[in-house]
């Protein structure tokens, strides 16, 4: 998909902020919405969108960021805690060439434990009832 120079509410993450699209929701908040991957890089995969309209780092306004990278912290432990992992990779794209496939700004928490390999980026979808139980295992260690 090329680069949009602008950016656009018809993208799939803003429809999921508007309650368009269905998610897996772990939390919420007035400045991001946390839910899960539907094609998971590992157990747990959950992305961090701000509700500030950015298509990524670049775009988003510096005033922004602070209460936004809270709640990614937030969510962060939650993710690490609820899913007992040993460590927790944040991957942040921005775009295109970068590997960037949905122009609003996202942060990745994918929990990572030793020898478990990562999945591919945008691979296999998950089973609904997958995501539902591991959103549910990290909203209770919010
Ligand atoms: P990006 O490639 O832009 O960094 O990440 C986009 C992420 O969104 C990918 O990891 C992809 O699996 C995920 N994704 C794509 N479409 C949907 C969707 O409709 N719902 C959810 N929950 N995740 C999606």
């Amino acid at each position: 998909m090329p680069d949009k120079h602008t950016y656009r509410a018809d993208n799939i993450f803003a429809k999921i902020l508007r309650g368009e699209i269905p998610c897996h929701k772990v939390y919420e908040d007035e400045h991001a919405l946390a839910f899960m991957d539907i094609m998971p890089q590992a157990e747990g995969h959950t992305l961090v969108i701000p509700k500030q309209n950015a298509m990524n780092l670049f775009d988003m306004p510096e005033d922004r960021w602070g209460p936004y990278m809270q709640c990614v912290q937030k969510v962060a432990r939650a993710v690490k805690a609820g899913m007992n992992s040993e460590g927790l990779l944040i991957q942040q794209f921005n775009g295109s060439a970068a590997g960037q496939t949905v122009f609003h700004l996202h942060f990745h928490l994918i929990p990572r434990w030793e020898g478990v390999p990562l999945r591919r980026h945008t691979g296999e979808m998950e089973k609904p009832a997958v995501l539902a139980a591991n959103a549910e295992r990290i909203r209770a260690a919010l």
